[in-house]
């Protein structure tokens, strides 16, 4: 058999297992969709079909494939996602006063790290013959699958809150997906397409519901292994909105781990925005947990997270922990990511940033330790965002006067360059 590297699929709450190769999103044994389940591997099989060399070349994320729950007889459904660069960032270290360096997922094909668990997802979907793929996003999730959708030549009907920033209105649109503008929150949109995945037989990519779409983030937390076997740092810092990316990066580097790999973990650290903080207090054990998402990071605007379970035990196992920041300490991480190094990165890209800084505020991170930021998310995604933290032009008319009015007279010394030097 083909998928014979993939033993079961087990219910996070009651330990039930289903077979991986039908169509099953979550454990029927509990309300809604409460019983997310787990892929669970057979590492023996896996470690045979892995030869890959862990030299740091990392093409795609499908370097990983022998890790992936699809058959081995599917073709996979790429566009080179994955393999982004882990970048030294001096200005930013010392700005913030700890050694950082950047996975920069904001390279990704439809500009997010999303990619991954999509590429996966569609392969799946592909290969079971489905024809429609739907998903519930609060954008990029919608914008990737329409991408992937577009690759594979499947139907694509996405639910999207209406107040998604328009950007991300208009990418899935360019894949030729249909995009249904939910008037309503990313949670309402969310259980409408549960009832239309029901009702249709569509395919749903939906974040943590699907139990496949979460092992692509996993490659995240393989690359970071392998890029970091010299030297693990002590923390790896993600945003989270449903809590699947960390604990997909957590459960990528803890099998390279196992299988000897690597030889250390990091500690997880989850940033949330204050207005949007449900995995942050269900972590703390907060009594109270609010469903209310009010934060300008849109990507992480979740109030009912899906993955709560599996981002908490990522955050304990690894021995890390959560904080909370304010939209304002977003929009400051977005413009300082983007001026000490030229990254740039939507407000929830940006978030690890501020978490960082917040986290060094409170003793979390330690000066001597060494961090890694996942940037999640492009900055064009989101112009609207940044524009709050970067204000307004300089308008002049084209004379050399208006300019002057800003940097002072010229001093008339400068020699012209010529044509054929420059
Ligand atoms: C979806 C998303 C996240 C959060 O991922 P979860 O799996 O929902 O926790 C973070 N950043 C960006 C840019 C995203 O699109
Ligand atoms: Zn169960």
């Amino acid at each position: 058999m083909a998928l014979d590297h993939v033993e079961t699929l087990e219910c996070t709450l009651c330990g039930a297992t289903y077979d991986p190769d039908q169509v099953i999103y979550t454990c029927p044994n509990h309300e809604g969709v409460a019983g997310i389940l787990d892929v669970k591997y057979d590492y023996d099989v896996i470690n045979d079909q892995f030869d890959a060399v862990l030299d740091g070349h990392i093409s795609s994320q499908w370097k990983y494939q022998a890790f992936l729950p699809v058959d081995t007889s599917a073709t996979p459904v790429t566009l080179e996602e994955g393999g982004t660069e882990l970048l030294d960032a001096p200005q930013l270290s010392e700005t913030l006063g700890v050694n950082v360096r950047i996975k920069n997922d904001g390279r990704n094909p439809t500009g997010c790290f999303k990619d991954r668990a999509t590429s996966v997802a569609v392969t799946k979907a592909q290969h079971a013959d489905q024809d429609v793929v739907t998903c519930a996003s609060t954008g990029n999730a919608a914008a990737s699958l329409a991408g992937y959708a577009a690759r594979a030549g499947l139907d694509c009907r996405i639910f999207v809150p209406a107040d998604a920033p328009e950007g991300k209105l208009v990418q899935p649109r360019v894949y030729g997906a249909d995009v249904l503008a939910v008037a309503g929150s990313y949670d309402e949109a969310y259980d409408l397409s549960l009832a239309v995945t029901d009702a249709y037989g569509w395919y749903n990519r939906n974040a943590a519901i699907n139990p496949f779409q979460i092992e692509g983030k996993r490659t995240v937390g393989h690359e970071l292994a392998e890029q970091t076997r010299e030297e693990v740092p002590d923390w790896v810092v993600f945003s989270m909105g449903d809590g699947c990316t960390i604990a997909g990066c957590w459960k990528g580097f803890q099998e390279f781990a196992e299988l000897d790999y690597v030889d250390d973990t990091p500690q997880m650290l989850g940033v949330q925005p204050e207005g949007a903080s449900a995995i942050h207090d269900a972590f703390h054990e907060h009594d109270e947990i609010d469903d209310v998402a009010e934060t300008l990071a849109d990507a992480v605007a979740v109030g009912r997270p899906r993955n709560t379970l599996k981002a908490c035990r990522a955050l304990e196992e690894s021995g890390g922990t959560a904080v909370t920041i304010s939209d304002n300490d977003i929009l400051a991480a977005e413009t300082l990511l983007g001026r000490t190094e030229g990254i740039y990165a939507e407000p929830a890209g940006a978030a690890p940033i501020a978490g960082i800084r917040a986290a060094r505020e409170r003793g979390i991170i330690a000066d001597d330790e060494s961090v890694v930021a996942v940037v999640t998310g492009f900055g064009l995604k989101d112009t609207a965002g940044a524009k709050r933290a970067v204000g307004e032009v300089t308008d002049i008319k084209p004379t050399l006067d208006d300019v002057a009015a800003h940097y002072g007279a010229s001093d008339g010394g400068v020699e012209q360059v010529s044509g054929s030097e420059l």
